[in-house]
């Protein structure tokens, strides 16, 4: 499907997609922060006081089809520390993507976990 984004360029939108279905606005979700090229929503199912959800509009189904888009990779990247800036976690945080099976994705449309505002314990408990 096409959709017309703020800017008025065509965009494809994978319709199967749950987070290009919350870019285009047909499922809600609590938004953080917003540019042209990435979103910010939390997590349904917060793993921390912060849990937050920073993917690029375009669709790109893990870090590694995100690493073959530079200028979308450091999007999300600059979009999550926007984000750590705007919740506060100035004693830090992490920023986790998940991939693969092994990796525990659930969701095939690249996502980083940007988790904080507590001590998070050891990562491999
Ligand atoms: P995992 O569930 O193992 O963390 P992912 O890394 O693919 O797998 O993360 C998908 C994340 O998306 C989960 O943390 C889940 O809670 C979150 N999620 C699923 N549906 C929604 C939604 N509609 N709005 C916000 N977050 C969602």
């Amino acid at each position: 499907a096409t959709i017309q984004s703020s800017t008025h360029k065509i965009r494809q939108v994978e319709n199967s997609c749950l987070f290009c279905r919350i870019v285009a606005g047909e499922i809600p979700a609590t938004v953080v922060h917003r540019t042209e090229t990435t979103l910010a929503f939390r997590d349904i199912d917060p793993k921390a006081p912060t849990h937050v959800l920073v993917i690029p509009v375009a669709h790109h189904a893990d870090v590694i089809a995100l690493a073959a888009d530079p200028s979308a990779a450091a999007d999300v990247l600059a979009t999550a520390a926007a984000v750590a800036e705007k919740e506060g976690l100035t004693d830090g945080f992490r920023v986790i993507f998940n991939t693969g099976a092994h990796g525990g994705q659930e969701v095939f449309h690249v996502h980083a976990h940007l988790v904080g505002g507590a001590p998070l314990g050891p990562m491999l408990a």
